[in-house]
């Protein structure tokens, strides 16, 4: 985000911004930190995930709240993202996942991100690096346990040990693995991969190849208990409160909120069309509102006549389809409703809530996706004990 308002700033500078905002809960976030925490076993700590602006929620926000919250490592997915965590000067270790460049591999060292190798070709673009340049790079080795993505495969292995042998450069601080199937619960595939990476770690150790530190679960995976003790662990979604802890029974706190306002409120009679397509025809005396937000915040047009938003804590569903910037949504019979009333798209208000797995249920898609498709339009609320301060693109 390109301007943040620091929180010394009154409540007015909100003022000036569109009134749709993500409101981000920091306390949220540091909360369910502990409680991933208290939940994992000895010596396991949290790798907090914050690539692709945090899932929406604000790399940098989250890394600063990582830094004091006892979190041992932030990861993200390119090197920009590592040089946004940097340039805020948040003091914590920052691992790479992507696929990096030589180029970009030697400002990564220079750093002192550690990075992971994808494959072969990365590994060998680190040690070339590292030789090239004589600076030591810190590796996580990604083992291809079965999910057929990115890391060594098996045969990959020798080669690796070998190359490894010859670059006393290199550092691997940790090997490690992803999980395909951890979401679902007894997936064959899941014990699989847990013993072809246990095999793999047994060949790289036969061939001088170790690690201080194993991590393979992810959110999935801490929810269905698959951390060994000692291991870390890659969480992102279960930080922000949108995967349950143990399979649907202490789900923790969602981060995010996404509210706006009323912007136009009418009576109509039946018989009438509303928005695009005229796909949606009153059928009785209606009262629509109007909501200023769109696609192009995020909100998705698939959501057309089937979406519904939360209005004095009711669900008001949308009506007709959903424009670039506004949604119409029909609040007949909610008691009292008025032009510039609270509109709350995800999050609760007062007994309901609308969550990120509905929406994504609703879209035949994953709460990750409606995440990162909240668009750099909305600008960010966040929230810590009484302070309150917007990041936002624009300038105001
Ligand atoms: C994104 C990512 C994660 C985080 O996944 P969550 O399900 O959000 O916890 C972990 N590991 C890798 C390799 C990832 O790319």
């Amino acid at each position: 985000m390109g301007r943040t308002c620091m929180p010394s700033l009154p409540d007015k500078s909100t003022e000036l911004y569109r009134p749709t905002f993500a409101e981000i809960d920091l306390d949220a976030y540091s909360r369910n930190i502990a409680a991933v925490q208290g939940r994992l076993p000895v010596g396991s700590r949290i790798i907090a995930v914050v690539k692709a602006g945090g899932y929406g929620h604000g790399t940098v926000e989250l890394a600063r709240r990582c830094a004091v919250g006892g979190v041992a490592m932030v990861a993200v997915a390119l090197l920009e993202e590592a040089i946004e965590i940097s340039s805020a000067r948040i003091d914590i270790p920052i691992l790479i996942l992507g696929a990096l460049t030589p180029p970009q591999i030697e400002v990564a060292a220079r750093s002192g991100y550690a990075m992971a190798v994808v494959g072969p070709e990365s590994l060998r673009d680190v040690c070339d690096v590292s030789a090239r340049t004589g600076r030591r790079c810190k590796v996580h080795l990604n083992l291809d346990s079965g999910m057929g993505r990115v890391g060594l495969i098996r045969d990959d292995l020798d080669a690796a040990a070998e190359l490894l042998s010859r670059s006393p450069e290199v550092e691997v601080a940790a090997i490690f693995s992803h999980y395909a199937t951890a979401s679902r619960a007894d997936h064959p595939l899941t014990a699989r991969q847990r013993s072809v990476f246990e095999s793999m770690l047994a060949t790289l150790r036969a061939r001088g190849v170790s690690a201080p530190l194993h991590h393979m679960a992810a959110s999935a995976g801490v929810m269905r208990g698959l951390v060994e003790p000692g291991e870390f662990v890659r969480v992102g979604l279960l930080l922000l409160g949108a995967e349950s802890l143990d399979d649907g029974h202490s789900r923790l706190e969602p981060v995010l909120s996404w509210r706006s306002r009323i912007a136009r409120l009418k009576r109509l009679g039946p018989g009438n069309f509303i928005g695009y397509g005229a796909s949606f025809e009153t059928r009785r005396d209606s009262l629509i509102a109007t909501i200023p937000v769109g696609y192009a915040d995020g909100y998705d047009r698939m959501l057309s006549n089937r979406g519904e938003v939360l209005i004095r804590g009711r669900r008001a569903p949308v009506a007709g389809r959903v424009s670039m910037d506004l949604i119409n949504v029909d609040v007949t019979g909610i008691e009292g409703v008025q032009f510039g009333d609270s509109v709350t798209l995800l999050g609760r208000d007062g007994d309901d809530e609308i969550s990120a797995d509905e929406l994504a249920e609703k879209l035949g898609t994953i709460p990750y996706e409606v995440f990162c498709r909240l668009s750099a339009r909305v600008p960010r609320l966040y929230r810590s004990g009484s302070q309150r301060w917007v990041s936002s693109k624009f300038n105001t």
